[in-house]
């Protein structure tokens, strides 16, 4: 048995979690059709995936990051035995405080599940310019398509977050991402050449007088359906939008975290204008209740109008 089987084999009879066949291959797939020379990888275990990267045939650096002792240790020596020293270079931290300031062509998140999304806010800005983020294990075993497969409340909580995070990739208008089948679900997100960095401006509630009335919040509730983002759209519930006589509305469904709203709205608008130019239309309303006004509006366009309504126009 090679040194990797090995390692693979010390894994399974420990219950150490590798990456899936599958999930690798397309990994190494990403990096040998890429060209990527230099990868970050985000929980390392006991080394088997950074093995895994680094034999491939090329000149390839691998950084990677694991928290737990013993796995980080073992990691240590897999890599010896590998004689991959040169090309690996792991540490043993918390990535949320790892101090890292180079810049990757391909960055690997799989450590804890439930900090995806701060991982990919911390590490974004090492990714280089025609940089990939990859993340594993979005279907968590089957269980994020069918949560009923347990009944561990922690294991629910945990997929709740499977759900959010790929809802925040699929939002987030800052990068391109496609969800793979492949291994145990794995996403792909690159920069977004048309997204516009956002200049925050301050908006102070006081100064626009806006406020949420009755019979807003019933349209809100009640708002008419027609067109979604996307399913997810429906999931997360947030915005909908429809077409009035010479105008386009945008209505917010559900309160979320301001945070979660500024980028969907971004989002929708970049969805909705398209719509608008097709349609002739030169003005969007958006419906929020006051206290989801958010720093920024000013940015995308939006100016407020009153009573809880901001206007777009084309
Ligand atoms: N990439 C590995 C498997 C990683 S399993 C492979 O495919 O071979 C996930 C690992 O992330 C675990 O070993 C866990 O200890 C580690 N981890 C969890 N939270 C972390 C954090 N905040 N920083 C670094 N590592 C973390
Ligand atoms: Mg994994």
């Amino acid at each position: 048995m090679n040194e990797i089987s090995q390692i693979k084999e010390y894994a399974r009879k420990n219950s150490i979690p590798i990456v899936m066949d599958k999930g690798g291959e397309f990994i190494c797939r990403t990096i040998v059709d890429r060209g990527c020379k230099k990868i970050l990888e985000i929980g390392s275990a006991i080394g088997y995936s950074a093995i895994n990267f680094a034999s491939l045939p090329d000149d390839i650096y691998v950084r990677t990051i694991e928290i737990d002792i013993d796995r980080y240790s073992r990691a240590v020596d897999n890599i010896k035995n590998c004689g991959l020293e040169n090309r690996i270079k792991i540490t043993n931290e918390d990535a949320l405080d790892a101090l890292i300031d180079e810049k990757f062509d391909l960055i690997f998140i799989d450590a804890a599940k439930a900090q995806y999304e701060k991982f990919f806010e911390k590490f974004k800005h090492n990714l280089s310019e025609n940089g990939v983020i990859i993340t594993d294990n979005l279907f968590f075993h089957g269980m994020v398509e069918n949560p009923q497969l347990t009944h561990n409340y922690s294991t629910i909580k945990l997929i709740r977050k499977i759900r959010k995070f790929v809802s925040f990739l699929q939002l987030n208008p800052e990068f391109l991402t496609t969800i793979h089948d492949t291994g145990d679900g794995v996403s792909l997100s690159m920069l977004n050449p048309d997204f516009i960095q956002p200049e925050y401006t301050q908006l102070s509630l006081e100064d626009k007088n806006v406020s949420c009335s009755p019979q807003l919040s019933k349209e809100i509730e009640y708002g008419n359906k027609v067109y979604s983002v996307s399913e997810e759209e429906h999931q997360t519930g947030l915005f909908s939008y429809h077409k009035k006589e010479d105008y386009f509305v945008i209505s917010l469904i559900e309160f979320y975290d301001r945070e979660r709203i500024k980028i969907t709205l971004m989002n929708m608008l970049m969805f909705v204008r398209k719509d608008a130019v097709k349609n002739g239309i030169h003005l969007i309303k958006i419906k929020l209740p006051s206290d989801c006004f958010f720093d920024g509006i000013e940015r995308i366009g939006l100016s407020p109008c009153g009573d809880g309504m901001l206007v777009h126009k084309l």
